[in-house]
């Protein structure tokens, strides 16, 4: 299985992205009935081969494109088989794992300017660990009591960019806050959270007697890798009180590319910071990390005293404090072994190179499109995303909906290449994430050609528009 695995591994950028699961292998596999008996592994492995590992989403390919998505490396697989060798219950007790978890969440506080003493925990995602963040703020503004009185008759409002990412919805919803309590701020034409209209929000919550208590500010958003003004929103964090929280889901780690590091200035200023590690560093899913300054706030948030996890002084119930008193899950994965293989293999140094080659490919892929007489940026290229759409003169805005939809699916079915769609200022756009460190010129030349075909075939085709 071993050596099957990275032999298909390496036959990843000859085949299709992606491909359509069949009808037939969708029934193969959900109109089996309960296996109550078990069979050789062998023939498991070989209906995994037939019916699973042909049609994945794709992301291990250099020419896939779409959302946010990491690419994985072959030792991060080996990083997951030895994790699952150990099968250790990272929630707490004393064995090693929690000393490599302690090790990874100091070393990331120091890369990112946190002050000694920080607190952290490896997560499954940046969506959990912007609810534990979330959790944390609000002990934080009501006290620990909030933990068994609940929220009570408090009326609590943050404030997020419109472009923010909607694990904040989530968040608010499950913490009891509720997601109307989010303040949606517009953006400027950078993408930016306008600071003018958040204070204008602050203070119009402020006479109505809402307690603003959230800055939700974006480093690297979802849409085109907008980074919002962080030193500036830092400041009117603490003048006006608010708990100051940055989504760092994948642009935080611009960190380690020296060029691109004076885009996050203002981060080390951050009450808590969320990011993934499987998306720009390329450990496998799911890893992320939640870091805040306060360390005995996010204790508080979560520890519990019940006797079956009794710490004692030694032995197997030592290691106090455990992980699952910074966190919600008390049985948890050892997630923090990938990143430290990712960290201590590559080195930051090397990881931060592929991040700086992404963000080169980006802007490479950004200026051939703009070559292409009927495409125009729909954002400026600022970190690692092109937002592009096709535009020909002539077809209505709907028309053009279409057509960008009809460009992105093509490439998609066809095995090409794999961008993903969103909307910017309402136009749906073609996008173009990097978080790929197997992505060459070639690839994006690829990508370009193909794109260019779909058009020549809208000038040919019926109810074309000549140019
Ligand atoms: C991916 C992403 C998230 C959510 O992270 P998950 O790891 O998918 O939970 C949040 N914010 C941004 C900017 C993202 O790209």
């Amino acid at each position: 299985m071993l050596d099957a695995a990275l032999d298909e591994m390496q036959a990843v950028p000859a085949g299709p992205v992606w491909r359509a699961v069949p009808p037939e292998v969708k029934s193969a596999l959900t109109d089996e009935p309960v296996p109550w008996q078990g069979r050789p592994l062998a023939d498991v492995f070989a209906e995994y081969r037939a019916l699973i590992e042909p049609y994945t989403v794709g992301n291990r390919h250099p020419r896939f494109f779409g959302w946010v998505h990491g690419q994985g490396t072959p030792s991060g697989m080996l990083a997951q088989m030895l994790t699952a060798s150990l099968n250790i219950n990272a929630g707490g007790r004393e064995h090693a794992g929690a000393y490599v978890e302690r090790a990874v969440v100091a070393w990331w506080a120091r890369v990112f300017g946190f002050p000694e003493g920080s607190s952290g925990i490896v997560t499954s995602g940046t969506s959990m660990a912007t609810l534990l963040a979330v959790l944390v703020a609000r002990t934080q503004t009501l006290g620990v009591e909030v933990r068994g009185r609940g929220l009570g008759d408090a009326r609590l409002a943050g404030y997020a960019a419109v472009s923010a990412h909607h694990c904040l919805h989530k968040a608010f919803d499950a913490a009891g806050l509720g997601h109307a309590a989010i303040r949606r701020i517009p953006v400027d034409g950078d993408g930016r959270m306008r600071v003018d209209a958040l204070q204008q929000a602050l203070a119009h919550d402020r006479e109505r007697g809402i307690r603003p208590f959230f800055l939700y500010a974006t480093a690297g958003s979802v849409n085109t890798g907008a980074v919002d003004d962080l030193a500036r929103l830092a400041d009117l964090a603490a003048q006006e009180a608010l708990w100051f929280h940055i989504d760092g889901a994948f642009g935080a780690l611009a960190m380690l590319a020296p060029a691109r590091r004076g885009l996050l200035q203002g981060l080390e200023r951050a009450d808590s910071l969320a990011l993934d590690f499987h998306k720009w560093l390329h450990v496998p899913y799911g890893s992320g990390l939640m870091l805040t300054r306060h360390a005995s706030v996010h204790r508080a948030t979560f520890a519990d005293e019940v006797h079956y996890l009794a710490r004692l002084r030694e032995g197997t119930a030592g290691g106090d404090p455990w992980f699952c008193d910074f966190g919600l899950e008390l049985s948890r994965g050892f997630g923090a072994l990938g990143v430290w293989f990712a960290m201590r293999e590559f080195g930051l140094e090397r990881l931060g190179e592929a991040i700086e080659h992404d963000c080169l490919m980006a802007e490479a892929l950004g200026t051939r499109l703009e070559r292409i007489p009927e495409i125009r940026l729909a954002a400026p290229v600022r970190l690692n995303i092109v937002c592009a759409r096709y535009a020909a003169p002539g077809l209505s805005a709907e028309e053009l909906d279409e057509r960008n939809a009809a460009i992105v699916v093509e490439l998609q079915t066809t095995g090409v290449a794999v961008p993903s769609t969103t909307r910017i200022g309402g136009n749906l756009v073609m996008r173009f994430n990097f978080t790929n460190h197997r992505v060459r010129p070639n690839d994006l030349e690829i990508t370009a050609a193909a794109i260019e075909a779909a058009i020549g075939r809208f000038r040919e085709g019926p109810g074309g528009t000549s140019v």
